[in-house]
């Protein structure tokens, strides 16, 4: 919706089947396209990305949250059951998985991560689709960006930047802002997330427990830590 006018460049080729930011709801039986935003959470939302992933040719999926697990993987890092007594008073009936990217549960045939996505990215990688490509995101850290941009490194500085094993593509907004990466993004492909760990204490002098909280914050944590695979079911927490 942030494109503006040149979204209604795409919107002239295709057909929208199902948009619920838009008024009318016209969903069709199958889709050459889906874009999934959003952690699938409750058993409906991982029942919807299935039936949606049967129904499409592509499925794609944009935003942190879609595709590392997002703020919402958070709390997988913390006593579930606990958080969930600080927020719900009664929270008898109310599902308390695991949280997951969309990748977990169906294929995913383009990630476009993000938080937010980066508009000028979303529309070229939806043009490519519109014209039937698949498009690939390239792979270069946001470092890569950031020294284009002759932004002075604060890693270098001793704040803790994940620029390096990021994906770049965002333009760098944060540390051009003098805010280090946060790697909302998720990591390179490829990238051996311990090895730039054990770097970030040996070279700069950062402790686990700093670069676990960093890591947490968009769900590269369990890249780095890989989990045992989650039960596929929610589990319903009684009272
Ligand atoms: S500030 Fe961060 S993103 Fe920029 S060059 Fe340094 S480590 Fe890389
Ligand atoms: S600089 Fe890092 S945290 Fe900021 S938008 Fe880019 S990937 Fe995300």
């Amino acid at each position: 919706m942030d494109l503006g006018e040149r979204l209604l460049e795409l919107t002239e080729k295709i057909k929208i089947g199902d948009f619920a930011l838009m008024e009318e709801q016209k969903e069709t039986e199958n889709f050459d396209v889906v874009f999934v935003e959003g952690t699938p959470i409750t058993p409906q939302n991982v029942a919807r990305v299935k039936d949606l992933r049967e129904r499409s040719k592509i499925l794609v999926t944009i935003g942190a949250c879609a595709c590392l697990g997002g703020i919402a993987e958070l709390k997988n890092y913390q006593d579930k059951e606990q958080r969930l007594r600080y927020v719900y008073k009664n929270f008898e009936g109310i599902a308390n998985p695991d949280i997951k990217p969309v990748k977990f549960y169906v294929k995913v045939d383009l990630e476009i991560p993000g938080c937010p996505i980066n508009k000028e990215e979303f529309f070229w990688a939806a043009k490519d689709l519109v014209a039937g490509v698949i498009p690939k995101i390239p792979q270069r850290p946001v470092c890569y960006e950031c020294q284009l941009k002759r932004n002075e490194c604060l890693l270098q500085k001793g704040e803790p930047c994940l620029g390096p094993s990021m994906l770049g593509g965002c333009g760098a907004p944060c540390p051009s802002s003098a805010y280090p990466c946060d790697g909302c993004r998720g990591p390179l492909k490829g990238m051996n997330l311990n090895n730039f760990n054990n770097k970030l204490k040996e070279l700069y002098g950062f402790n686990q427990e700093e670069i676990d909280l960093i890591m947490q914050r968009f769900g590269e944590l369990d890249d780095m830590y890989p989990p045992p695979p989650a039960k596929p079911e929610n589990k319903i927490i009684k009272k």
